[in-house]
């Protein structure tokens, strides 16, 4: 079988590096090739767990061990990684993908794709370098996909996250910090990354544009004397980017592929539609999509994705509107737990384990109710202790 994928991301380029080792003869599209997509670079224990080729750029990643969350009224939890979180630069990262879908036969040619036709059978792949013709077409071209757009549904605004941040070249400890604001749609961070700090924000792109998140971050920036004044940020470099972030009903109706093709990665609406983690996913969906296709079964793939992660995307994105402005005991939802996490051991683990991907949303809630008891207990007792 000829397969055109477009987009050598983590999700193109793992599907590439699949297919082409059980026989198939893939052709990979990137206009880019390896590049600073802009990015956290931030990779889950589960990731490297299942795709120990993550460890080849070893030197090249930092191992995160601890991580701070600030709610929307100022309460802080610093917590320890048992496992850690990775930040890779995210050229080394793609590159290593790359470097092994071509070590494994993959064409790679590094050429735009302007226009994907059908033939019978097959397609016509239009570049900026010429013509190609495949059977199968992979889509994983990012969040902007036009493979999306031409054979699948368009992302609505509802559906994405929209990023706004600045490249700092300051050196940070090792350290991940995360603020939430009140009643807002998505969160700050900073991200020690190889050779610089980043500095972010992300919100629903159906609620805040650019300019909000913006001023947002310039706020909070100032607050947290990391800007002194406007002018000091125009120095730095900026980026500006989309994520997807998918509701219950456009999850359950998310056309991932159809009548010789199939989407992965960003451009199928795959990240995490809370925390926004999508390198994990990509790879996953990638390496799923190429187990379908090797199987001679594409139209298995949508169910293959259900079964492993899909379906407890819908958990969270169900989860999304109450975990970012529902109320808890008088205060927003957050503030409560940041504040249970900062004086209770099980609740600090269990966060441990969801960041570590080995706790999933769909039984979350039955573990803090099954917890609660001892988490009470903990709560008790470090309250009296302070009046000791
Ligand atoms: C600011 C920000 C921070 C993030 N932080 C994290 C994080 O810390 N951890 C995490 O897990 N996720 C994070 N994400 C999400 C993560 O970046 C994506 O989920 C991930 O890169 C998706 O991989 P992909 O392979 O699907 O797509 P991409 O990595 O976007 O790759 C798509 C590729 O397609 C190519 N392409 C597109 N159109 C064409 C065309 N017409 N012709 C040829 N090539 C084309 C592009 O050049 C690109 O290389 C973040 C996202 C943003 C915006």
């Amino acid at each position: 079988m000829n397969i055109g994928i477009i987009g050598a991301g983590p999700a193109g380029s793992l599907c590439a590096s699949r297919l082409s080792r059980s026989g198939a003869r893939v052709l990979l599209f990137d206009r880019r090739g390896a590049w600073e997509k802009p990015c956290g670079g931030g990779v889950t224990a589960k990731a490297v767990a299942r795709y120990p080729l993550l460890n080849g750029c070893v030197e090249t990643h930092r191992r995160i061990r601890s991580l701070a969350v600030i709610s929307p009224r100022g309460a802080r939890t610093r917590v320890m990684l048992e496992e850690p979180i990775c930040i890779y630069s995210r050229t080394v990262l793609n590159q290593l993908l790359l470097d092994r879908a071509v070590a494994g036969g993959v064409h790679f040619l590094q050429a735009r794709v302007l226009d994907v036709r059908r033939r019978e059978p097959g397609w016509e792949l239009l570049t900026d370098r010429g013509m190609h013709v495949v059977d199968f077409l992979v889509g994983a071209d990012g969040v902007n996909s036009f493979v999306r757009k031409k054979w699948g549904e368009r992302f609505a605004a509802a559906d994405l996250m929209m990023t706004f941040g600045y490249r700092i070249p300051k050196e940070m400890d090792d350290g991940i910090a995360i603020k939430f604001f009140s009643k807002f749609r998505g969160y700050y961070w900073v991200f020690p990354r190889p050779n610089h700090a980043s500095f972010g924000i992300c919100g629903r792109l159906s609620q805040h544009n650019t300019q909000t998140l913006k001023q947002l971050l310039h706020a909070f920036l100032q607050e947290s004397g990391h800007l002194s004044d406007a002018t000091e940020a125009a120095a730095w470099p900026m980026y500006s980017a989309l994520i997807p972030s998918l509701r219950p009903h456009s999850l359950r109706n998310n056309r991932i592929c159809g009548d010789g093709w199939g989407l992965a990665g960003d451009a199928a609406g795959f990240a995490d539609p809370i925390t926004c983690e999508g390198i994990y996913y990509a790879l996953r969906s990638g390496d799923l999509l190429a187990e379908a296709l090797i199987e001679g079964r594409a139209g298995s793939y949508p169910d293959r994705c259900h079964a492993d992660f899909a379906a407890d995307f819908i958990h969270a994105a169900e989860l999304f509107e109450r975990f970012y402005a529902g109320d808890f005991l008088g205060a927003d939802f957050i503030t409560r737990m940041v504040q249970a996490a900062s004086r209770s051991q099980t609740l600090r683990s269990v966060m441990n384990a969801f960041i570590a991907g080995q706790q999933d949303y769909r039984s979350l809630r039955t573990k803090l109710i099954r917890k609660s008891p001892r988490i009470i207990v903990e709560i008790a007792a470090s309250t009296f202790a302070k009046f000791e």
